[in-house]
């Protein structure tokens, strides 16, 4: 399968790791759209949201609950951040592996484009 993320979680294509662990790898995005644009994303391949099954729910909390632990660890929680996933067209999905956006070091607005 010609994956980018996937290529990035093998570490066949580079990218500016932050975090690791065998079921997940957060980097920096190619194309940061705040000053801090983090990207959470497990290592095993799921297209879209809709394809994660019910019993890989805890995957889903755990790339959650790491983007809270990296947002500390780079000082971002207090001041604040929004984590997104987009699903989809009409989401604005553009790569097909999910991943949770992590944004940061600016003031976001609402509603979101
Ligand atoms: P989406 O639009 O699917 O929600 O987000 C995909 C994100 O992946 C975009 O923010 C885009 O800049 C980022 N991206 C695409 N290709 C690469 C890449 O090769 N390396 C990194 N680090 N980010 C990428
Ligand atoms: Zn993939």
């Amino acid at each position: 399968m010609d994956c980018i993320f996937c290529k990035i979680a093998a570490h066949d294509i580079p990218a500016k790791t932050v975090f690791e662990n065998e079921r997940l790898i957060a980097f920096h995005d190619l194309f940061p759209q705040a000053p801090v644009h983090v990207l959470i994303i497990p290592k095993v391949h799921f297209s879209t949201l809709n394809d994660v099954p019910q019993g890989e729910s805890a995957l889903l909390g755990e790339m959650m609950s790491t983007a809270t632990t990296i947002a500390r660890e780079l000082g971002l929680a207090d001041d604040g951040y929004r984590l997104v996933m987009n699903c989809g067209a009409n989401g604005g999905q553009s790569v097909f592996h999910i991943h949770l956006h992590l944004l940061a070091g600016r003031q976001m607005s609402w509603p979101p484009g």
